[in-house]
């Protein structure tokens, strides 16, 4: 039976620490504050929405929500994120994306000051994820994974990584963020030949692609570690599945991150790690 590398776990160990740097921050009167950029009412965007304000205040992190309706001007957004840019009370911001296909989403992105960029979206964040230079902050997914790699001491110079998904959120940032830390990274994708062979191969096997269970047991191999990255509602069970055949992981690999219960729980802890960094930052 393969072991369950909880984010869970995860989550708590990184919420411990992070009070611990609340008080020394408490200490010289800064209080942490998360803005909110969301524009319509997206049901997913609202959970997100909820769950972390409501982790940010049972730590202390203030929060502030920029709501837009669906038919609001590109000016007006760009207008928040300027305020937000220049308001020394705000530590970061986190924009829940995508937004509404008739904005320019990445003109709007270009606009946050990468020093406030909680979720590693501007260019300046991306270009610090693949220099290694520290510019922002790296996606909180990402990131969420490379520490519970590391807190489960999941050896990761030298491993053979194979990364399922190219996306600019997950796949090329957790990629990138293996690779500073030399391991041997091939990235996979729709297009991507004999994907099971690949997949066998890999010491630690991360999927990121948004379909419930498209790996399964011709896709893995005894003694693998198993990051699961996907979150797929399913209607039938009411629950949440991941882009890994749980039931096949359980039988198969060495160790695989539950869902729910997994990446996604570590994601939330990371995204308030870097509120609490930027306000460091703030007063170095
Ligand atoms: P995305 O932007 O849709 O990207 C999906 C990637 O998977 C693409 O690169 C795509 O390849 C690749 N792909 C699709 N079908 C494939 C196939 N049959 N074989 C190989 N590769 C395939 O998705 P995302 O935003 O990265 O999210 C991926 C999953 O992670 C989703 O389930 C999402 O809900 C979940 N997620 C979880 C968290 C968390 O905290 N746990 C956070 C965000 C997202 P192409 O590039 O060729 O199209």
């Amino acid at each position: 039976m393969a072991e369950k590398l909880k984010g869970t776990t995860v989550s708590r160990s990184l919420i411990e620490d992070l009070s611990a740097r609340m008080g020394k921050l408490s200490q010289q009167s800064i209080v942490p504050k998360l803005a909110f950029i969301r524009v319509g009412e997206r049901p997913e965007d609202l959970t997100y929405q909820k769950m972390v304000t409501k982790r940010c205040a049972k730590l202390g992190i203030q929060t502030e929500l920029h709501a837009f309706a669906e038919d609001a001007s590109q000016e007006a957004i760009a207008q928040a994120i300027e305020e937000i840019n220049h308001d020394d009370t705000v530590s970061g911001c986190l924009m829940f994306r995508p937004l509404p296909k008739r904005f320019d989403e990445e003109a709007l992105i270009k606009l946050l000051d990468p020093k406030k960029d909680m979720d590693g979206i501007t260019p300046a964040s991306l270009y610090g994820v693949v220099t290694g230079q520290q510019v922002g902050f790296s996606p909180c997914t990402a990131e969420g994974i490379t520490t519970l790699l590391d807190y489960y001491h999941v050896p990761i110079c030298g491993a053979r990584v194979v990364v399922v998904g190219r996306s600019l959120v997950i796949g090329k940032p957790v990629a990138n963020l293996l690779l500073s830390r030399d391991a041997t990274v091939t990235i996979c994708h729709s297009r991507t030949r004999d994907l099971n062979v690949l997949t066998r191969q890999a010491d630690i096997l991360i999927v990121a692609t948004g379909h419930p269970k498209m790996i399964g047991t011709a896709g893995l191999a005894a003694g693998q570690v198993v990051i699961d990255v996907g979150m797929n509602w399913d209607e039938q069970t009411k629950r949440f599945v991941g882009d890994v055949d749980e039931e096949a992981a359980e039988q198969i690999v060495k160790a695989y991150t539950p869902v729910p219960g997994g990446v996604g729980a570590t994601t939330t802890a990371i995204l308030m790690k870097h509120v609490v960094e930027a306000a460091e930052r703030g007063i170095a």
